[in-house]
């Protein structure tokens, strides 16, 4: 082999959650994938396990040991994808920083294409999207379609459809990235909210190597209303403005009842319309209460100061232990 001064490191950041048959399939894939990469650059990946209940950590442990390129984080308990992403981003020392799934889902190849790109063209960011939805349930893309049509309406941050959480990134952005200390994080609008030059690639949806997607509906539907929240204040704006439309509403049928009773002077026999009426409008204050609550709720939690993770056991050097520096 050549023997060369490797001028860029890329640090891998790898959420796993009970992943325990993904892990040595994905180091193999994805050091072969990236062979040619080899002489001019340095790898680091970083495991997170996130509170997995199987063998995952123990695969990491043993990979590490093999390889001082691994290195790894674990969690107290399982605290999402999202919170292991942050621990990643923290600990990461490469130059240029990527996120990738441990299912193969996001094919390691791109990686060069990437690295090239960032390289020689004026980016900061190369972000992968699904071309295709082929494969997925067509509830779910329907859903998935209506999410993102939501989203950008009352969201000054784009939300490109169809995109993953992969990606590379320069230093300089994920700097940024961990500037943004929130509880409630939601990645796929922080990356779009820091800016940057962010060049979108789509490739053909895989399926998963092996094990079973952590997502079900619910999941997806409390996952979507999370980053409504975090990066919208417009829902707050929509129960007012339905509030005034029913007041608006009301005083016209009020006028209209008194006139018709001077008019035709016979008294308002009107009870089940009084009863749609009534509930109509505690329907909609309690919707409104609902959405503040929502809100409320997340206030909650950011004021608590809670960290976003806790790390148990890990081989990297970490700014601190469990996260919490607001
Ligand atoms: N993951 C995680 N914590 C969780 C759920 C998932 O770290 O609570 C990891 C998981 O191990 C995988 C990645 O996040 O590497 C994506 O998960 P999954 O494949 O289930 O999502 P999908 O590809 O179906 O969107
Ligand atoms: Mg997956």
């Amino acid at each position: 082999m050549k023997s060369m001064v490797k001028n860029d490191t890329i640090s891998i950041i790898i959420p796993c959650y009970n992943e325990e048959n993904a892990i040595n399939l994905f180091y193999y894939e994805f050091f072969a994938s990236v062979a040619s990469l080899n002489d001019i650059v340095d790898f680091e990946l970083i495991f997170v396990d996130d509170g997995s209940s199987d063998l995952t950590l123990q695969k990491i442990r043993e990979l590490s040991h093999k390889d001082n390129r691994v290195r790894y984080i674990s969690f107290s308990k399982n605290f999402g994808k999202e919170s292991a992403m942050y621990a990643g981003l923290k600990s990461a020392l490469g130059n240029y920083i990527a996120i990738m799934d441990v299912d193969l889902q996001d094919p390691p190849e791109l990686i060069k294409d990437m690295y090239y790109v960032l390289k020689h063209e004026n980016y900061d960011c190369i972000a992968a999207k699904r071309g295709d939805r082929i494969g997925e349930p067509k509830l779910r893309s329907l859903l998935s379609d209506i999410f993102y049509k939501i989203i950008n309406a009352i969201s000054d941050t784009e939300f490109v459809s169809g995109a993953r959480d992969y990606r590379l990134m320069t230093r300089a952005m994920v700097d940024s990235i961990l500037e943004l200390k929130e509880y409630n994080r939601f990645s796929k609008g922080i990356f779009s909210w820091v800016g940057y030059k962010t060049k979108w690639i789509s490739y053909e949806n895989v399926q998963r190597s092996v094990g079973e997607t952590k997502w079900n509906m619910c999941k997806l539907i409390s996952y979507s209303l999370d980053g409504i929240i975090a990066f919208s204040t417009k829902p707050l704006a929509i129960s007012s403005f339905l509030g005034i439309i029913s007041i608006m509403l009301a005083s016209i049928l009020i006028i209209a009842i008194i006139v018709k009773t001077l008019i035709f002077g016979d008294p308002v026999a009107g009870y089940p319309s009084l009863v749609c009426i009534i509930l109509m409008l505690s329907g909609l204050i309690l919707f409104s209460i609902g959405i503040i609550g929502q809100y409320l709720s997340r206030i909650y939690l950011e004021v608590k100061h809670r960290p976003v993770y806790i790390i148990k056991e890990s081989n990297t050097y970490t700014s601190e232990n469990t996260h919490s520096d607001k």
